[in-house]
């Protein structure tokens, strides 16, 4: 008797999964919270993979960066910042690159702060991986890529050992999993945005890129994942700065080189 239910929701989810511009998601905002908790438990006992940092050891790292999220979040930019404890998680490894999972969970290297300046510019990062958590990137992301029966499992709450073994591949490859070349725009757009409504310099993210064409480095970290091109990026970020009136900010450079003492030394 269920299988012609099972048939109906199979086709339901491919034609919600094939529909790129559908908002609000076929996985429900506990059903995201569950799976992102999920992916941080396996983030954080996958030494091998993700060198997390003790919060209580690295109190004063975690204290940074959580301040600076607490910031971010009073914007009224947001449509989800309630939904989720927004979690903060520090990765020893010398890698260019933060990343976020759904249910609020950001990620940020060691490799990454100390490549970067100042505060406004680890905001602008931070605004950017918060911007694709709370418009539901991420989300959107793990729908498209898991497979429609697990999706299935997910919502008939059946077969948790395929949900975990799915999860476990997630995790795995959580740091490079690639989003579409207008969700980055749109998470650039964002962070402009939220930073705009605290002391930051709205276009710290715009820091990042600006080092990385300065370099000439071609190292392709997720918010600099392969398809929008930097300039194009730069341009983009500086029209809607513009469009905003152009407000300023402070970069907070010296408290940031404060904070990178904080850190695991020796890399
Ligand atoms: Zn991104």
């Amino acid at each position: 008797m269920k299988k012609p239910i099972i048939i109906l929701i199979t086709l339901v989810s491919v034609i919600l999964i094939r529909c790129e511009k559908e908002k609000s998601g076929l996985i429900s905002k506990n059903q995201e919270i569950s799976f992102g908790e999920q992916l941080d438990s396996l983030v954080i006992n996958s030494p091998e993979d993700y060198n997390v940092i003790d919060e209580n050891e690295y109190h004063g790292a975690y204290a940074y960066l959580n301040n600076i999220m607490n910031k971010i979040l009073v914007s009224d930019g947001l449509n989800r910042k309630d939904y989720f404890e927004w979690t903060i998680r520090i990765i020893d490894e010398d890698v260019l690159n933060a990343f976020a999972a759904p249910g609020g969970y950001l990620y940020f290297y060691t490799g990454l702060m100390a490549y970067l300046d100042n505060e406004a510019q680890l905001a602008g990062v931070m605004a950017h991986e918060i911007a694709h958590v709370d418009r539901r990137h991420s989300a959107q992301r793990l729908e498209r890529e898991m497979a429609v029966s697990v999706i299935i499992s997910i919502i008939l709450g059946e077969n948790p050992s395929q949900l975990e073994e799915y999860a476990a591949g997630i995790a795995k490859g959580l740091s490079t999993l690639a989003y579409s070349r207008n969700q980055e725009y749109e998470a650039d757009e964002y962070a402009v945005k939220y930073a705009a409504d605290t002391d930051y310099d709205p276009r710290g993210i715009s820091g990042f890129f600006n080092k990385m064409e300065e370099a000439s480095q071609v190292r392709t970290p997720e918010f600099l994942s392969t398809h929008p091109d930097p300039g194009n990026r730069l341009d983009a970020i500086d029209e809607v700065w513009e469009s905003i009136g152009s407000p300023q900010g402070q970069d907070f450079e010296s408290e940031y080189a404060v904070f990178l003492e904080y850190l695991p030394q020796g890399q």
